[in-house]
């Protein structure tokens, strides 16, 4: 087990585990010792643990192993500095376009595609479920009323998307909560992967048993 993961308490491990990336977090359990994964995997959810359990190991991943131990590192010594925060701060440089007391945008450093943006409460926050619905209501009419701008403006897109990543698991990487506008143009090369199953048709049972748990989490 390596020294910073010994020392290390649950909280930081949950806290590295939200902000881990799949990849990185797989290559980083290889290189663990089984008594360290163990650990690892049961403050996984379970069906993160079992792909964890049974993906494919790529070994040959030293980039990987060292991004995580540096993750880990920063989030034991909760001294990591938001780079959103800077920016709203002035102390970071950003292209912006929009501002008010709730919610600012400003250009995406490293554009996906000519004219990504993204939009983002002032208040920091690490992810959506921690946006106030006030704020989360200001970021999603700024979405809509900037997709229109793209729409029109001279980039010359087809279409855009709306994207917004909660978690390491999902592709977050910035852990200040954001909302990317992604102009898109046909044939950018940019857009999801369907995994190896889908589509399958799921069973009406199981699709009911889901609605009704997530309905009485909603009124609850
Ligand atoms: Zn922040």
């Amino acid at each position: 087990m390596p020294a910073t993961l010994e020392s290390t308490s649950d909280a930081t491990l949950r806290l590295f585990l939200s902000r881990i990336r799949t990849h990185d977090l797989m290559a980083f359990l290889h290189h663990c010792s089984p008594d360290a994964t163990a650990r690892i995997l049961g403050l996984l959810s379970p069906r993160s643990a079992e792909f964890m359990r049974t993906a494919h190991w790529d070994a040959d991943t030293p980039e990987r192993v060292a991004r995580a131990e540096a993750l880990l590192e920063k989030c034991a010594a909760e001294s990591h500095p938001c780079i959103f925060c800077a920016i709203l701060a002035g102390k970071s440089p950003a292209s912006f376009l929009y501002r008010d007391t709730n919610i600012a945008a400003f250009m995406d450093l490293y554009p996906v595609t000519p004219g990504h943006l993204l939009i983002i409460p002032v208040v920091h926050a690490e992810s959506l479920s921690d946006v106030s619905p006030t704020v989360t209501a200001a970021i999603m009419e700024l979405a809509q009323r900037l997709g229109r701008a793209v729409s029109t403006s001279d980039l010359g897109c087809d279409g855009f998307n709306l994207f917004m990543a909660n978690g390491g698991a999902a592709g977050q990487d910035v852990f200040h909560a954001h909302l990317h506008i992604l102009p898109r143009f046909h044939g950018d090369g940019f857009g999801f992967r369907f995994p190896g199953h889908y589509p399958q048709e799921a069973e009406r049972d199981l699709l009911d048993q889901q609605a009704e748990h997530l309905r009485a989490l909603l009124e609850s």
